[in-house]
């Protein structure tokens, strides 16, 4: 269902009122994580100020360490759900386990599939059973047809709504937090009608190289970038050294309009 062979014409995923997949590239954007309520409310401004469509934020976080901050829960996804409403965007927050599926349909516009849980079948299945987006990042060491497959498990479920996003993978090279694979934007949409997003944030890591990087993926033509925004980055509870300064996502947004066209 994913493949070009069943369906070659582009596909376009509506959120509201802005259509991922379209002429425009759309930008999601937000903190890693949910923090608090003057965080996530001042970052919604900034994001939206700029020229964001989408909030993201974590209420429930795949931490590798059990010790580091797990999210602040359905208290984080009502603030995201608060956050978002206050300034017209829609939000996208990560589904981490099969029992919170119906806790964050109830909050979110899309669903986050993340890094870690691409090969998380039962996850995915239950995804299919909805009709709201899936955003599916592709696991770290995922090759581009093990992706296609996982997104297969939500389509064949009956949701056509997914979007891909390309989030850096494991190489040989520790110079960056990842290896962020451009040529993969390429790769599946050649081989796929669904849109596809590109994390520069999670690829990289540190956020004076993300600029470029965004820069790179929108002249390869992804449909959608998702950045980390942070206003005080040395205190975020999660992600501080890759989330952008608010000034810096402006300039962000600035040198991506002038390679596309961004709504
Ligand atoms: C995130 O988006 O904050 C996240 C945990 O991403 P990934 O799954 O790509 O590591
Ligand atoms: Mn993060």
């Amino acid at each position: 269902l994913a493949s070009r062979r069943f369906k070659d014409e582009k596909t376009i995923i509506k959120v509201n009122d802005i259509e991922i997949g379209g002429d425009e590239i759309i930008i999601i954007a937000g903190p890693c994580a949910v923090e608090n309520e003057n965080q996530i409310m001042k970052l919604a401004e900034v994001v939206k100020n700029n020229g964001a469509k989408i909030l993201r934020g974590g209420a429930f976080k795949p931490r590798t360490s059990p010790y580091s901050f797990q999210g602040l829960g359905e208290e984080g996804l009502k603030l995201l759900r608060q956050a978002g409403d206050s300034f017209g965007l829609s939000v996208i927050t990560e589904i981490i386990e099969l029992s919170h599926f119906e806790l964050i349909e109830k909050y979110t516009d899309i669903f986050q599939v993340g890094s870690r849980n691409m090969y998380n079948y039962p996850l995915l299945k239950i995804l299919g059973t909805s009709r709201k987006p899936v955003m599916l990042k592709r696991g770290m060491s995922a090759t581009i047809d093990e992706w296609l497959m996982s997104a297969e498990y939500i389509l064949s479920g009956g949701n056509p709504n997914v979007i891909l996003c390309e989030r850096g993978i494991r190489t040989f090279d520790t110079s960056l937090r990842n290896t962020f694979d451009i040529s993969a934007i390429v790769s599946v949409k050649d081989k796929t009608h669904l849109p596809v997003c590109a994390d520069p944030s999670h690829a990289i890591g540190y956020r004076d190289k993300i600029i470029p990087m965004a820069r790179a993926a929108v002249a390869a033509g992804t449909d959608a970038l998702m950045i980390e925004v942070h206003h005080d980055p040395d205190n975020a509870l999660s992600d501080g050294p890759q989330a952008l300064l608010p000034e810096q996502f402006s300039e962000l947004m600035k040198q991506i309009k002038e390679i596309a066209k961004v709504i």
